[in-house]
């Protein structure tokens, strides 16, 4: 009879752009994340967390219907309750609405948060841009003065100077509020139109639905065309204006380097006034003197002097209309930023940052034999209580085999728990430089931990 053919089962692998993070990479996450919590904490920001989970809404009133984030790449699911959920793609919107739900419009103001999670956008992945990525945010609701502009750019710096990036620069713009908007719309839609035969067709349909994007479009003939744009900034209403040239004066009050990008609008419906990306190397060179030819493929990327891609490593701005596109009576002007830090970790120059739980173990725990094992525990929990950092190898049984390794992981103690051990309730406890050894009764082993260095 002839043998059935099974179909050999696959084993499962994680979804695209999506990535495991373990080992001393996990360590660098954790270490960055505190480090910035830490720097955030010190300029009054306090820490928040809201659901990975949001009812869609909050994306398309909030982000806008139109943009790449809620039309190409939100993770879309429906409950069997009907409920219409998304992955988060961004924090702001999601730290609005929880502004707003908790009743935090009676709190003093500035309301100033700081947050770390994973964020999800369904976006081509490639290296530096994931499907699932990590960003550390923070955001400050109730101010619309210039100078929380200036604290969220600066405590952002800071927080990168900390992870140890050199040679960062702001690339800076003002698109204005509502009144410096409709008459730069009006002017920018005006000046696509006399150009609209020389435009592609999927940029002409952007012209109806979300203009400012155009300003930034990779397409080379929009970057032609671009060229001769009108700026925003010409279109700033004298409040606006003012804003913007506070923001640049304390820019250079703290000494941050900025370079003005009359093309940076940046892709959410929700800013206003200060938008800005910051990158490392060389700020960008003007699309003239380019010829015409940039190798940008995507938002938060353009080239620098020698034509090569750079990537954003955190981008930000001011969102004073937020609140009202999410359903508020009451305006809550707002300013904040996103760092990437995938992004950030990938770089040369990222220093290694080590989480503060995390302990080098000064003991390597070798029990041989059943009953040894069977007695370790209690032993574990001796060190435990003296925090004492432990490595142990459960499944190894050879002792040359486990010094070997404590040697190889040059842990400066080994504590050696055999069968003979066992039965006279004492270790050995062997330095691993010295390889002086010690029988120590069990009874006496706290006290004897006191004098291990
Ligand atoms: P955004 O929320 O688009 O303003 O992005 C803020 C920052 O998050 C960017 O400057 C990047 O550093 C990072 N970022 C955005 N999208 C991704 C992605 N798909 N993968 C990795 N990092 C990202």
């Amino acid at each position: 009879m002839e043998k059935k053919k099974t179909k050999k089962k696959e084993v499962p692998v994680s979804v695209k752009g999506m990535h495991d993070i373990y080992g001393e990479d996990f360590y660098r996450y954790q270490g960055f994340i505190e480090k910035a919590s830490e720097v955030a904490m010190y300029y009054g920001f306090t820490p928040i967390e809201t659901p990975t989970l949001e009812d869609e809404a909050v994306f398309t009133s909030g982000v806008g219907k139109n943009t790449d984030i809620v039309e190409k790449e939100m993770y879309e699911l429906k409950t069997k309750g009907g409920s219409h959920l998304v992955l988060r793609p961004e924090g702001s919107a999601a730290v609005m609405r929880a502004y707003l739900e908790n009743g935090m419009q009676s709190w003093p103001h500035p309301v100033m948060f700081y947050y770390s999670g994973n964020f999800f956008r369904h976006e081509r992945s490639q290296k530096g841009r994931y499907r699932q990525f990590k960003q550390f945010g923070l955001e400050s609701l109730g101010s619309s003065k210039s100078i929380m502009d200036a604290i969220i750019i600066h405590t952002t710096m800071t927080v990168l100077c900390a992870a140890g990036l050199k040679d960062l620069t702001i690339e800076i713009n003002s698109i204005g509020g509502e009144d410096s908007r409709e008459k730069y719309l009006k002017e920018l839609t005006s000046y696509y139109r006399k150009n609209i035969n020389d435009m592609p067709t999927a940029e002409q349909k952007r012209l109806k639905t979300n203009p400012l994007r155009l300003l930034d479009s990779k397409d080379p003939k929009m970057i032609a065309i671009n060229e001769d744009a009108p700026d925003s900034i010409s279109s700033l209403t004298p409040a606006d204006r003012q804003h913007f040239k506070e923001v640049l004066e304390y820019l250079e009050e703290l000494e941050i380097p900025y370079v003005i990008n009359n093309h940076l609008v940046r892709g959410l419906d929700y800013y206003t006034r200060t938008v800005f990306e910051i990158y490392q190397g060389e700020p960008k060179k003007k699309e003239s003197e380019e010829n015409g030819e940039s190798k940008k493929d995507d938002e938060n990327e353009n080239t620098n002097q020698e034509g090569s891609a750079r990537i954003a490593l955190a981008a930000g701005g001011r969102y004073d209309n937020l609140s009202e596109s999410l359903g508020s009576k009451k305006n809550v002007p707002g300013v904040g930023v996103a760092i990437g830090i995938d992004r950030i970790l990938m770089l040369d120059d990222a220093k290694k940052l080590t989480p503060k739980l995390v302990k080098k173990p000064k003991v390597y725990f070798i029990q041989i034999g059943f009953e040894a094992k069977l007695k370790s525990l209690h032993i574990i929990e001796i060190l435990r209580k003296a925090h004492i950092p432990i490595k142990q190898t459960l499944n190894k049984d050879s002792l040359s085999a486990q010094l070997g390794l404590a040697e190889k992981l040059e842990i400066p103690y080994c504590i050696i728990f055999g069968q003979k051990e066992c039965l006279d309730n004492n270790v050995i406890i062997r330095n691993m430089e010295t390889h002086k050894q010690d029988t120590v009764n069990i009874d006496d082993l706290k006290d004897h931990l006191k004098t291990l260095k």
